[in-house]
């Protein structure tokens, strides 16, 4: 009982190599390879790379769509409301000034965070084996795109 809770969770692919979430994960915040932590994950802003320049893990295949940007919604708006309920109550201050002060670190803390959430949810789809990762054929039907992959 005890052992089958502490088997990795893995989706399809290969069991054999053990991925460990929270490790892919982490390292995935971090902007590292989710298979080696060594090689850089992203080479410009949010565009990761497409294979691990250190361990040469194909990466191409991600697809993290609009999950980080969700991800980030939920951090940013608790973490601001929060924030500007804290203010409002000790500084009460008109309306334009808190939109004044609370605007523009919205989008600061959206384009500081969105990078590390999306290498996180890399490390979250490399880890599960998610979206080609787990060594599918690269010529099956893919659903999304309407057709076999080129
Ligand atoms: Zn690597």
């Amino acid at each position: 009982m005890r052992a089958e809770q502490q088997q990795p969770v893995s989706f399809g692919g290969n069991q054999q190599a053990e991925r460990p979430i929270g490790r892919s994960i982490k390292r995935g915040l971090l902007g590292r390879c989710p298979h080696c932590g060594d090689g850089l994950l992203f080479w410009a802003f949010l565009k990761p790379v497409d294979q691990c320049a250190v361990c040469g893990e194909d990466l191409h295949h991600q697809r993290a769509d609009d999950l980080p940007a969700y991800i980030v919604i939920v951090i940013v708006g608790h973490v601001l409301m929060t924030g500007y309920l804290l203010t409002d109550m000790v500084f009460p201050a008109s309306s334009w000034i808190h939109l004044a002060i609370w605007a523009p670190l919205a989008v600061l803390a959206a384009l500081v965070t969105i990078q590390p959430v999306k290498g996180g949810v890399i490390g979250l789809q490399w880890a599960c084996r998610m979206h080609g990762f787990g060594g599918h054929d690269e010529d099956a039907v893919d659903p999304g795109r309407g057709g076999p992959a080129e």
